[in-house]
């Protein structure tokens, strides 16, 4: 019946209309795709670039309440160049008026004011996340549907409506617990807290400045690669680690979607430095902002590749393998220790998520049906994502073990 096609399209319309406001569904960047596109594509190609990147970085840097601690250091800083004897800091009246909680006195453990900490905290992480993640997603993932194969690492494979909801609530409660930590730490080094955190080059020297770089880096990095390798054995990774994994085409709100354990752990291991070694502030604030920003680009999805710069730093594509094969690539900064440790992906090797260890399975001892399943998901990589010919020696193993 013609009434009926015609009651199909407009239902059909109707629900373009109604895609929901749900915050816990990025559906709703494609509710105001044309408004967005109207303005967007007035500005040049190099200016929207720009901005995305930005974006990528403000989100980085913001969304686990990291700002908070940022700002204090440069606050303590400032304060410590205009007096030069003192380490404590005196915070605003307003924010030293709650001074017990459940019956806790603040003030005793240099706590005083934290509920305002919080508050601050939760709010711009909350803000960044849903706007910039949900700016990044229009950008990438509504905007250039029709084409993932100029940008996207796996162009035939989108994360299911229902995946997308999941990463972001479990998303966002990480948020919740990333902006306790850092209102709690952030509020104890504002009211004089002692951590091993310095402000003053002299007091240790140029040369320990110079080499703490490394050393902090290295130490967060390192032991990042042992934490994620062990949160890859069988029962950890069933028990908890299998939850981010859920996300086999992972986006920029996938950063933070960990089972809460394992994200405390994370986040331990990644501020040790500051009650440790001594540690002068800029260092502190300026890698802390590198682990964010590339935990961003890590889980876009997004063909990014790493600069001249950085030569250490491994391309989005290794972590972006390491959702899709699973139990490899355990590193995060370097693909050194992987390299050292025999977990970097091999060509001659199938990976999977019922092959643990980060050491795959050699090709000689698989069988035709698993080699033809290695080499599809091998084929839906981008080669765009790639540097050198590491994609094509991939795909030229498989097709030779199955001839
Ligand atoms: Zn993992
Ligand atoms: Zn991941």
């Amino acid at each position: 019946m013609g009434g009926k096609k015609e009651r199909d399209e407009r239902q059909k319309e109707v629900g373009k209309s109604r895609i929901p406001l749900d915050p816990f569904s990025v559906r709703w960047t494609e509710k105001y795709h044309e408004t967005l596109e109207k303005y967007w594509s007035r500005l040049p190609n190099f200016v929207g670039t720009f901005i995305a990147s930005v974006a990528v970085f403000i989100m980085g840097s913001t969304i686990r309440g990291e700002w908070l601690h940022i700002l204090v250091h440069f606050l303590r800083a400032f304060k410590q160049g205009d007096n030069n004897t003192t380490t404590t800091t005196t915070i605003p009246d307003a924010l030293n008026s709650t001074s017990t909680f459940l019956g806790i006195d603040l003030a005793s453990y240099k706590l005083q004011g934290v509920g305002y900490y919080w508050l601050a905290a939760s709010t711009v992480s909350y803000t960044f996340y849903f706007g910039i993640g949900g700016f990044l997603h229009w950008y990438y993932y509504v905007r250039q549907r029709d084409r993932p194969e100029e940008w996207k690492c796996q162009p035939n494979k989108f994360l299911p409506p229902d995946l997308e909801r999941h990463e972001i609530i479990l998303g966002s409660f990480s948020l919740f617990l990333g902006s306790t930590i850092s209102a709690v730490i952030s509020c104890y080094i504002m009211n004089g807290g002692t951590t091993t955190i310095y402000y003053d080059v002299h007091e240790y020297g140029w040369l320990w400045y110079f080499l703490s770089w490394p050393v902090v880096f290295v130490w967060q990095d390192y032991l990042t690669y042992w934490h994620h390798r062990a949160y890859h054995m069988p029962f950890l990774y069933k028990h908890f680690h299998k939850l981010h994994h859920k996300y086999k085409q992972p986006t920029a709100f996938s950063v933070t979607a960990i089972h809460p354990i394992e994200f405390l752990h994370i986040q331990a291991v990644i501020v040790s430095p500051m009650v440790l070694f001594p540690v002068h502030w800029t260092v502190f604030v300026v890698i802390l902002s590198y682990l964010y920003y590339h935990g961003i680009i890590d889980h876009s999805g997004i063909n990014f590749k790493a600069h001249w710069w950085q030569p250490w730093q491994p391309d989005c594509i290794f972590h972006d393998n390491h959702h899709q094969y699973f139990h490899v690539n355990f590193g995060f900064n370097c693909e050194l220790w992987d390299k050292i440790h025999g977990t970097y992906r091999q060509k001659n090797k199938v990976y999977r998520e019922d092959i643990f260890y980060g050491k795959g399975k050699e090709m000689t001892e698989c069988s035709k049906e698993e080699l033809k399943k290695a080499l599809q998901e091998t084929e839906s990589e981008n080669v765009l994502a790639y540097r050198g010919k590491m994609h094509g020696d991939q795909i030229m193993a498989v097709k030779e073990m199955l001839t």
